[in-house]
């Protein structure tokens, strides 16, 4: 039986946008559970380092590494970085995305197009770069293990807002939607050579990015009536579930979206008959 508390023994993983939030929660988590990490960060590199931090600290092993993932070239590099000191890659987590909210009647061309290169062709960028590295990885085996289980897992972060659709974040909900359908025709593609594809969509989790509502006791109140489980989710309530999706126990999960949300997607205000 192998270790549960270690279920990742030297398996490499990719966290992108692990300086905050939820890709900080899984890195760390993924760290715990004996993965060796890759943390990354566009802009903030000191809050990239409190993860590097933590994970060294909790006796983990990780790298940091800087990469815009909406930048071709700073993906391979940040793949090459990986290869180059870890030896391979099994797992990608790719996280990363921002909102620029704004009315659709003034929303600008650069607001449309900052969300969709970060949180849609960012995605693309690194899961082409996983996907070919466990393509390669398999390629080059000696001994084939000949094993049932998938050889590389991708973990995309999408949202509620792949099905909810969100009036003046519309270059956000179109990134998400986005998301759902790359994510399924990937997981069709790669499934024959043992790569799993599967998305979170969580509903309103208590991070940097939401901190505008979360930290107003008003906009709060107002945020939980759409949450039947009336609490905001935490960072770790994500990263517990990508881990399951990261491991062998989700083996024939495969093209799917995982939507943790507290019930944000049960129509929670036809609770009462509407
Ligand atoms: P967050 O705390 O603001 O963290 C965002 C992370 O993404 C940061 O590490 C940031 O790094 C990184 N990032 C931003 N642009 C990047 C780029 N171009 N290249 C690489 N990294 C970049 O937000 P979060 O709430 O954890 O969100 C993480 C993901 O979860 C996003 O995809 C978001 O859409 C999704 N999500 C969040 C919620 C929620 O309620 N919080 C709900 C549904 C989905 P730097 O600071 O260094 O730029």
């Amino acid at each position: 039986m192998t270790d549960p508390i270690l279920k990742f023994k030297n398996q490499v993983a990719i966290v992108t946008g692990s300086s905050s939030g939820i890709g900080k929660a899984c890195a760390v988590h993924l760290a715990s559970l004996g993965a060796k990490v890759v943390v990354n960060y566009s802009s903030n590199e000191e809050e990239g380092k409190k993860t590097l931090d933590e994970i060294l600290a909790a006796g983990g092993e990780a790298i940091l590494v800087q990469a815009d993932v909406s930048h071709e070239e700073e993906v391979k590099a940040l793949f090459n970085q990986t290869i180059s000191h870890f030896g391979r890659l099994d797992i990608l987590v790719s996280n990363a995305g921002l909102q620029k909210d704004a009315p659709f009647l003034e929303m600008t061309l650069q607001q449309w197009q900052k969300v969709i290169d970060v949180n849609l062709t960012g995605q693309f960028l690194c899961c082409r770069e996983a996907a070919r590295q466990f393509v390669l990885q398999e390629e080059n085996v000696e001994e084939p293990q000949h094993s049932e289980l998938a050889v590389g897992k991708i973990i995309l972060m999408s949202s509620v807002h792949d099905v909810i659709p969100w009036a003046g974040h519309v270059n956000y909900a179109a990134s998400k939607g986005g998301i759902m359908m790359f994510m399924k025709s990937i997981s069709q593609e790669l499934a024959p050579h043992k790569i799993r594809v599967n998305s979170v969509s969580p509903g309103a989790i208590k991070t940097p990015i939401n901190k505008e509502v979360w930290s107003d006791p008003e906009k709060y109140k107002d945020l939980l009536q759409l949450i039947p489980y009336k609490r905001i989710g935490t960072p770790q309530d994500v990263a517990k579930a990508v881990a399951w999706l990261a491991s062998d126990d989700s083996d024939y999960v495969n093209g799917e979206t995982l939507y943790i949300d507290g019930g944000m997607t049960l129509y929670p205000e036809f609770a009462d008959n509407g």
